[in-house]
C-alpha cells in the first residue's frame, strides 16, 4: 500500500461573533520510517511563504515515498492569517481576539500554560509536535530577507549543505516554538524564508530546494556562512521619524559608513550610514518609521 497523506481537522477557536477557526493536520506514515517529522508554517500570521511550501513539499513526500513519518500543519495560525487591514497582513496581533498587545505567537513560554484561547492553541501545536524527532518551523523575516536559519550549535550537521546563505547559531534559549521543542530533545530548526508583502513563486521553489537537500532528495552544497546569534545579529533603529528610502537590498554586503538609505523627515532628508560592516540580513516592514523604530537587522563581522 502506497503511503498517502490523510487530513484531520481540529477545532481551535471561536470568537465573539462566532467565527470559528480550525487547523488541518496532515499525517503520512511510511512502513520503513524510523523518524517522525513535524513540519509547520504560518505561526506568525503575516509570514506566508512557508504555507505554500508545505503544501508543495507534501506532494514531493508522496511522489518520492520519503521513508519518514510526517505530521504537517501548513497553516498553524489561521487567526493570524485572517487578520488584515485593507489587504495588509497584521497577524502578529490578532484582530479576532482583540489582542492588540503584540504578543509574539512564537514565544510560547508565556503562552502554553495560559488558560486563554491562545494558550490552548499553542498547547495544541505542542501536543501535535510531541511525537516528532525532527521539528521544522517555517517562518519568513521582515519585508525582505536573505534566507537564514536558527539552530542550536549542537545541530550544525543538520543545517550545513542546504544552500541557505546564513546559519545563525544560538545558545541562549528564546522560548520559540523550535527552541521549546529542542529543549524536549528533538532536532528543531527555525527556517526564515524569503518574504515580502506578497509571495513570489520563485521563493516557494527556492525554499523547496532547501527541504529537498534536508531530506536527501538533492545533494548537499557548500556556501553557507555561520554566525553567532547572540553576538553577531544586530538591530538598527531609525534616528528620527520620516519616510525611509532604501539603497540596499537584503543580503547585500555593507561597510560601516556606507550610505544605505535616505530618511525624508519633515525638515528634509537625512543620509543614513550603515552602522556595521557585514550583511544587511533583513528589512523590517517599516516604511514610515517613528523615531527609534527598528528598521533592519544586520549580521556583523
Ligand atoms: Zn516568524
Amino acid at each position: 500500500m502506497t503511503p498517502k497523506f490523510t487530513c484531520e481537522t481540529i477545532p481551535l477557536h471561536s470568537t465573539a461573533s462566532d467565527a470559528t477557526f480550525e487547523i488541518d493536520v496532515w499525517r503520512y506514515f511510511h512502513p520503513d520510517a524510523t523518524k517522525t517529522v513535524y513540519l509547520q508554517a504560518g505561526i506568525h500570521g503575516i509570514e506566508l511563504t512557508g504555507i505554500p511550501v508545505v503544501h508543495e513539499f507534501m506532494k514531493e513526500i508522496e511522489a518520492n515515498q520519503l521513508a519518514y513519518n510526517f505530521i504537517c500543519v501548513p497553516l498553524s495560525n489561521p487567526m493570524g492569517l485572517d487578520s488584515q487591514i485593507m489587504g495588509v497582513q497584521t497577524g502578529y496581533n490578532n484582530l479576532h481576539t482583540n489582542q492588540q498587545n503584540c504578543w509574539n505567537w512564537n514565544r510560547i513560554g508565556n503562552l502554553k500554560d495560559e488558560p486563554s484561547q491562545e494558550g490552548r492553541w499553542i498547547k495544541t501545536l505542542l501536543d501535535l509536535s510531541a511525537a516528532a524527532d525532527i521539528v521544522l518551523d517555517l517562518h519568513t523575516a521582515g519585508i525582505e530577507t536573505a534566507p537564514h536559519i536558527y539552530f542550536h550549535k549542537t545541530e550544525i550537521e543538520h543545517v550545513t549543505g542546504l544552500g541557505i546563505p546564513h546559519l545563525l547559531s544560538w545558545e541562549i534559549p528564546s522560548n520559540s516554538f523550535s527552541d521549546t521543542n529542542f529543549q524536549r530533545g528533538k532536532v528543531s530548526l527555525t527556517f526564515e524564508l524569503s518574504s515580502s508583502r506578497s509571495v513570489h513563486g520563485e521563493w516557494v521553489k527556492e525554499s523547496l530546494i532547501f527541504l529537498r537537500r534536508f531530506f536527501g532528495l538533492l545533494p548537499k552544497v557548500e556556501g553557507s556562512k555561520i554566525w553567532q546569534t547572540e553576538t553577531q545579529l544586530k538591530k538598527w533603529y531609525s534616528p528620527a521619524g520620516g519616510i525611509l528610502c532604501w539603497h540596499k537590498d537584503a543580503g547585500d554586503a555593507v561597510t560601516e559608513g556606507d550610505v544605505i538609505a535616505t530618511l525624508y523627515t519633515r525638515k528634509g532628508s537625512l543620509e543614513l550610514e550603515s552602522p556595521y560592516t557585514g550583511v544587511l540580513l533583513l528589512k523590517n516592514p517599516i516604511h514610515a518609521p517613528h523615531e527609534r523604530q527598528e528598521l533592519a537587522k544586520f549580521l556583523v563581522e
